[in-house]
């Protein structure tokens, strides 16, 4: 298997129809994110983005200090297509959860009356304004959860594609952090593959990146002695990585024991159970609490 899975409108549907067949308890939450992903696919295409460039001067600081090419406000998002593509969400809503449901028609009347600007939305989400969620989300008396959820769903496509473009300057340089080498953000979800080389895939642009096999990437810990993992009986191709030290934990997708065609984006939402016996435990999400909407 490839390094990446490639994301495409075939592969999408593929993926949730293996996982679908084989846990029809996820068939209902799936058939809402398909539509979601295949919207998100979709935009691609129609995005305008010029690359961003960065110097050598600058990318021989930012390998040196070990920090990522970018923070996330640097994104770029292609306004119209994003804006489109947030009235898209907003219409498939109603087949969502009942905090999505609620919340679309009413960022749909608030955009339509100018009383909600997407622009602001997409860079408060890049910003990580919580407290313009906060408000913006009570003044339309919606969660803040769900704001966020249609805010970072829009500009998604925007932020994988500035990800692909700043991959091509992170060609021959090891990143051993447990932070994405593009934007910061931590990972969402790890996957292991081939010989059993570990990668970890960034919860805000979907870069994927090579890492050690026995670490933690929320903390750093290396040792054997403090990290573990669950998985149950049934589903030997999933588990759930812990961490003693810090107490926060992340799904691990053993794509080599997976006979389907397996979308790291699609095993995020239908392991949703994994995260449930995690924090039943105890143990904390490394990533933000809306991008677990
Ligand atoms: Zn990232
Ligand atoms: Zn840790």
């Amino acid at each position: 298997m490839d390094e990446k899975e490639v994301v495409t409108t075939d592969r999408i549907k593929e993926a949730v129809a293996a996982v679908k067949a084989e846990r029809p308890a996820y068939a209902e939450i799936l058939a809402f994110y398909e539509n979601i992903f295949l919207a998100q696919e979709a935009k691609k295409g129609q995005v305008h983005l010029e690359p961003i460039q960065i110097s050598e001067e600058l990318l021989s600081v930012k390998r040196e200090g070990g920090f990522p090419l970018i923070n996330k406000a640097d994104f770029r998002v292609d306004i119209k297509v994003s804006e489109t593509l947030l009235r898209e969400i907003c219409h498939l809503a109603p087949e969502a959860n009942e905090m999505l449901a609620e919340a679309g028609p009413k960022i749909m009347d608030a955009l339509d009356k100018g009383s909600l600007e997407a622009s602001t939305l997409f860079s408060k989400i890049l910003r990580e304004d919580d407290t313009y969620f906060e408000k913006a989300a009570q003044k339309l008396e919606i969660d803040n959860k769900a704001l966020a959820f249609f805010a970072y769903s829009s500009i998604e496509p925007c932020l994988s594609l500035c990800a692909e473009q700043l991959a091509t300057y992170l060609k021959d340089r090891p990143w051993e952090k447990g932070y994405c080498p593009i934007c910061g953000s931590p990972p969402a979800l790890a996957m292991l593959r081939n010989e059993g080389e570990r990668s970890l895939l960034c919860s805000f642009c979907n870069h994927q990146w090579r890492t050690q096999r026995i670490y933690c990437p929320f903390c750093d810990n290396k040792d054997h002695k403090t990290l573990h993992y669950f998985f149950s009986e049934e589903e030997k191709d999933y588990r759930v990585d812990v961490c003693d030290l810090c107490k926060k934990y992340i799904k691990t997708i053993d794509t080599r024991k997976m006979k389907r065609p397996v979308l790291p984006l699609v095993e995020q939402i239908s392991t949703l159970h994994l995260d449930i016996l995690a924090q039943e435990q105890g143990l904390e999400s490394g990533i933000s609490l809306w991008l677990q909407t």
